[in-house]
């Protein structure tokens, strides 16, 4: 499958450029106390460390707004405020972050968005314009009797509208529900009819698997049909699991390329050894790499290492003995307790090597996308043009 992705308008937050071909950046939100300036900066720093890119935090006081400088000082990725409703706590806010989260729908009259847009402009700083389906303004509802996905495009045409005719157009859009085919019909709606980049996301998703199957579902379609330059995978779980979860889903679609890929069989009355253990295990050991490798765990000889032709290296169970191999070929015999050790150890050496051959991960601030292509929105080229999408719910 070939991803042509839309050609979005490009907005730079932080050193992070978003839209206009740029690689899709993963970005999650703090689940602190903003006000706790160090468990806020904790929570930042196992973020980046999972190579989160863009971080979001709640500003709902002036104590929290109090806390951004502090917070802002301690980070090394581009920082958003998130803002509801006062539009003084957006004011103070853009005079530390990156970028700021508004939704015009509830952030009262139109002069105190004046006030904002002036804030942001006077540091050359994006907005996002984030309309939610919790949140739509009451003629809408009244026009379409509910929160629909035409409410939610059309919330988000009317700001970015209004912003426009005050001379603004430094913005990123986000259309979020936590209905997946809402989500989808919303953003395809406004994907048609703007070029903003769209921070995309399946809201209040759910816990960490079912939200990750919800936002991999919703989020995936999107992004096969080019639509989506940057994303956050809401789930009611540590952040951290957000992030793993945003480049999984990019790193199956091929648009990022991140860390160790593990692949494992799922094991049958042939295994020989404790795949599901050793594959739970070899995440979090080797979670601190960010050169791109695909690590195998398989079962058997029998179809193991034949199926593990694509791994660039490891592990398959054969006659009491674990087999190591590289890109499909027997490396050597290895000692079933020393099984895990070995390939801990040759992965972090592959992982060494490559770099020093230079290939490295695919940072959303310099690196070039790698399978997709960016373009002018004409129809995506992929099998999914056909589905009607706004009549997909029966
Ligand atoms: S690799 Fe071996 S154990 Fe795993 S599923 Fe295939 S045949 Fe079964």
């Amino acid at each position: 499958m070939h991803i042509t992705r839309k050609k979005t308008k490009q907005v730079q937050v932080g050193n992070v450029k978003i839209g206009g071909g740029a690689p899709v950046s993963v970005q999650s939100m703090c689940s602190t106390d903003t006000r706790d300036v160090a468990a806020t900066v904790e929570q930042i720093r196992q973020l980046e460390a999972a190579g989160c890119e863009l971080i979001r935090v709640a500003v709902p006081d002036t104590e929290a707004a109090a806390a951004l400088p502090k917070i802002k000082a301690a980070m090394t990725v581009p920082l958003i405020a998130d803002i509801h409703f006062d539009h003084r706590l957006a004011l103070a806010a853009a005079k530390v972050v990156d970028c700021v989260r508004i939704n015009p729908g509830n952030i009262g009259a139109w002069w105190k968005v004046e006030e904002v847009i002036k804030a942001v402009n006077d540091r050359g700083l994006p907005l996002r314009v984030g309309v939610n389906g919790g949140s739509l303004e009451r003629f809408l509802l009244d026009k379409y009797g509910y929160h629909t996905a035409e409410a939610l495009a059309e919330s988000a045409l009317n700001a970015v509208n209004a912003l426009e005719d005050v001379g603004f157009t430094n913005m990123k859009v986000s259309l979020k529900a936590s209905d997946v085919h809402m989500a989808i019909d919303a953003y395809y709606l406004f994907a048609q009819q703007s070029n903003y980049p769209l921070h995309i996301g399946i809201t209040e998703a759910g816990t960490a698997m079912t939200g990750a199957v919800k936002s991999a579902v919703g989020l995936g379609w999107l992004l096969t049909q080019g639509i989506g330059d940057t994303l956050r995978v809401s789930l009611a779980a540590d952040p951290v699991e957000e992030v793993k979860v945003g480049f999984e889903i990019l790193k199956s679609l091929e648009l990022r390329h991140r860390g160790i890929n593990v692949i494992a069989c799922p094991t049958c009355g042939r295994v020989e050894i404790d795949v599901i253990r050793m594959a739970n295990e070899l995440e979090k050991k080797l979670g601190h790499i960010k050169t791109p490798l695909n690590v195998s765990v398989l079962g058997c000889v029998v179809n193991g290492i034949g199926e593990g032709k694509e791994a660039d290296i490891g592990i398959a169970g054969g006659e009491g003995k674990g087999i190591l191999f590289k890109r499909g070929k027997l490396v050597r015999k290895v000692p079933m307790d020393e099984l895990m050790d070995t390939l801990i150890t040759e992965v972090e050496l592959m992982a060494k090597e490559q770099e020093a051959e230079g290939a490295h991960e695919d940072p959303a601030a310099e690196a070039p996308d790698h399978k997709a292509h960016s373009q002018e929105p004409e129809k995506p080229s992929t099998l999914l043009r056909e589905i009607p999408v706004l009549s997909s719910r029966s």
